[in-house]
């Protein structure tokens, strides 16, 4: 039996029938771009969030960067954000032209640790006040701690707060979602997030009517009227056919994600093996992601893999370390956490089709583990 560390395939054969239908009507409609589809999506997306405006976007990438524009982010800001996440999250913040500012990790959330954070811009303020903006990341489908993070901004700015959700699709504290915390947000719709495209997609989401306006324009050439640009923009639209193809699975997202939390909660009751650190298990994660921590990482993965059983690691480099930032980044000498983290951490399969079978099968391999 061979186990997937996660198949975005499986997804699109459980709503076959509605996703064929669904890229049929867009093919009949004759229109292809920012069509009836789209709005519809953004109207649907918003509405999950409890959040007045989604924009939708080529990708999550570009979501980011087109939040941070809107906020003012520009060449020569800096903006405070973390070095254990996807390199997308750096690399859209160099996109706007701004300095991204390296915040160690806490190690039991993996997010942003608003400890190293409350340092970072207190250094910035007697040297400079570069920093602008503060991107965190919901990891994994984890949330930051936003309280602490929205009670540094205001202390020291107030400063605009994105929120990097493109892992936390459906992820809370308490009764709000990510999302709906920050200035902005920004989801990705890479095809194995928890809500996935087939093909490229973003959005971002604000509760700000001012925000939203500009975004609608930096997203098609600053576009107000046709052909008039008010701002320089770019071109990051969704296209109809994924516009299409997201409303059938924005559908499934909730079940998708109990399903998620419910394999979870196997792993952790039912996972032993010695010298192996579970996940803490936190109200509202949404577990895009399910890593554990072990020493011997790379042997337990051998171990999986011997047994057909995929995993992944996520990531094997923070940021900072990879050849393209390596040693540029201010903060880079200060990420004790995030260096400490990556050769331990591994990612065990998930995605809501796993069945109960492959599940305990998983467990029972890794509790043979000596
Ligand atoms: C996937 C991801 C992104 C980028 O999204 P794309 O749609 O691939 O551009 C950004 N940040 C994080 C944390 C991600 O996981």
């Amino acid at each position: 039996m061979a186990i997937p560390q996660c198949d975005p395939k499986a997804a699109c054969l459980r709503r076959r029938t509605a996703l064929d239908a669904a890229l049929g009507r867009v093919l009949d409609s004759g229109e292809y771009i920012l069509g009836k589809e789209c709005a519809a999506f953004e109207q649907e997306f918003a509405a999950f969030l409890h959040s007045p405006h989604g924009v939708a976007t080529g990708s999550g990438t570009d979501a980011l960067e087109l939040c941070l524009r809107a906020c003012g982010i520009g060449p020569g800001h800096g903006v405070a954000t973390v070095s254990h996440t996807a390199v997308a999250t750096v690399a859209a913040i160099e996109r706007t032209g701004a300095i991204p500012f390296l915040v160690d990790v806490a190690r039991d959330s993996f997010c942003m640790d608003p400890r190293a954070l409350e340092q970072v811009l207190d250094q910035d303020r007697r040297c400079g006040k570069t920093i602008r903006a503060i991107l965190p990341v919901h990891l994994y489908g984890r949330m930051a701690d936003m309280t602490a993070i929205l009670d540094l901004a205001r202390h020291f700015g107030p400063l605009p707060v994105i929120e990097d959700c493109a892992q936390a699709h459906g992820a809370a504290t308490g009764q709000r979602l990510a999302g709906t915390w920050g200035t902005a947000a920004a989801f990705s719709f890479y095809p194995t997030k928890n809500l996935g495209a087939f093909g490229d997609g973003g959005l971002a989401a604000t509760g700000d009517d001012t925000l939203a306006a500009t975004l609608r324009q930096l997203r098609q050439y600053g576009w107000q009227e046709r052909h008039v640009s008010q701002r320089p923009g770019i071109n990051s639209r969704l296209d109809e056919m994924q516009a299409a193809l997201l409303r059938v699975m924005l559908g499934d997202l909730e079940a998708g994600n109990r399903r998620r939390v419910a394999i979870a909660r196997c792993y952790r009751q039912a996972i032993t093996a010695p010298g192996v650190t579970l996940p803490e298990e936190v109200a509202g994660h949404v577990y895009h992601q399910y890593v554990l921590r072990t020493p011997r990482r790379d042997a337990l993965r051998d171990h999986l893999a011997r047994e057909a059983i995929g995993t992944a690691i996520h990531y094997p480099l923070p940021v900072h370390l990879m050849p393209a930032y390596r040693g540029r980044l201010p903060g880079h000498d200060r990420l004790p956490q995030s260096e400490a983290l990556v050769g331990t951490i591994l990612s065990l399969p998930m995605f809501p089709e796993l069945t109960d079978r492959q599940v305990s099968r998983i467990i029972e391999v890794i509790n043979q583990w000596l």
